[in-house]
C-alpha cells in the first residue's frame, strides 16, 4: 500500500509565552490535488505549516512518505507571506527565482543553464520577462508574489505550501497564479495553501482543511464548504459565504 504523501498524528505546539496554538491535530493527506486551509485569524494555520516545516518546536508526529520529514526537505516548498521578506535585499528577480533549483543542486555545484533555462521559462509563464534584471524592491506586490511563484515553479518541489498569496495582489496576479497552482496539481503535485478569503473557494480548491487551534475537518470541497462543517470555524461569517 502506498503510504500517505503526508500523515501528522497527535501534533501540539506551543509558543514560548505559554499560547497552545494547536492541540491534537491529525491529517492524512495522499498525493495531489489543490488544498485549501481555512480558518479565522489566529486560528494556528501559520502555525501548522511552520511545524510541519519544523520551523517550530513542537510534538506529535510529522511523516513524508511514512518517513520523518527532515529527510525529504528537497522535496518540499514553501512560500512565505510576502510580509516575511526583507524588500531592500540587494537581489534582482533573476537571481531570486534562481535559488529555486538550490535545494536539488549537489553540494558546492553553481546553477548552470539547464538551471538558468527553468528560470526563463518560469519567468515567462509568470509573465516577468521584462523585469527580470530589477532589484526586488522595486515591484509591485502583485509582480513579487509573481515572482516567488516563479520560484516555486523552478523548485518543482512534490509537496508545497504557500500562506495567504494572494494578500494584497491585483487580480490579475492572482488569476495567473492559480492558473498555475492549478496546472501543478494536474501534474501531480500536491499544494497546500492558506486562503483568507471565502468567496472563490469552491473554484479554486478540490480539497479543504479546516483549522481553528487544531484541525477540525478535513476533505472534498464540496463535503467541507457547506454550513454545518463551516458553521464550527466561522460561526457568523458561514451564512454570508454559502448565501
Ligand atoms: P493564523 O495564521 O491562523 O492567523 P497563527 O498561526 O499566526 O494564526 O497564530 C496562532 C496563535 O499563535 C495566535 O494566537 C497567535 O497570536 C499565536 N502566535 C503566533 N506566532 C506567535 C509567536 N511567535 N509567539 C507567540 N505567539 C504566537
Ligand atoms: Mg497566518
Amino acid at each position: 500500500m502506498k503510504p500517505y504523501l503526508l500523515e501528522l498524528s497527535n501534533l501540539n505546539v506551543s509558543y514560548p509565552n505559554g499560547i497552545q496554538a494547536l492541540s491534537a491535530v491529525n491529517l492524512k493527506i495522499d498525493e495531489g490535488g489543490l488544498w485549501g486551509i481555512l480558518g479565522p485569524n489566529g486560528s494556528g494555520k501559520t502555525t501548522l505549516l511552520k511545524a510541519i516545516l519544523g520551523l517550530l518546536p513542537h510534538n506529535g508526529k510529522v511523516l513524508f512518505r511514512a518517513q520523518p520529514i527532515k529527510k525529504s526537505a528537497k522535496q518540499i516548498a514553501y512560500v512565505e507571506q510576502k510580509g516575511d521578506f526583507d524588500m531592500d535585499f540587494p537581489i534582482t528577480v533573476f537571481q531570486c527565482v534562481l535559488t529555486g533549483t538550490y535545494p536539488k543542486l549537489g553540494l558546492f555545484k553553481k546553477p548552470g543553464s539547464s538551471e538558468k533555462q527553468a528560470v526563463l521559462n518560469a519567468l515567462d509563464k509568470l509573465g516577468l520577462m521584462q523585469f527580470k534584471n530589477r532589484q526586488i524592491g522595486q515591484l509591485s506586490g502583485g509582480q513579487f508574489q509573481r515572482v516567488l511563484i516563479a520560484r516555486m515553479l523552478v523548485q518543482n518541489a512534490d509537496l508545497i505550501f504557500l500562506d495567504e498569496p494572494f494578500i494584497g495582489i491585483d487580480m490579475e496576479s492572482e488569476a495567473l497564479i492559480i492558473h498555475h497552482l492549478k496546472q501543478m496539481a494536474l501534474n501531480g503535485h500536491t499544494i497546500i495553501m492558506v486562503h483568507h478569503d471565502l468567496k472563490a473557494v469552491r473554484e479554486y480548491f478540490d480539497k479543504l482543511i479546516l483549522v481553528n487551534r487544531t484541525v477540525v475537518d478535513y476533505g472534498a470541497t464540496e463535503d467541507i464548504f457547506i454550513g454545518e462543517k463551516l458553521k464550527q470555524v466561522f460561526p457568523y461569517y458561514h451564512e454570508v459565504v454559502l448565501a
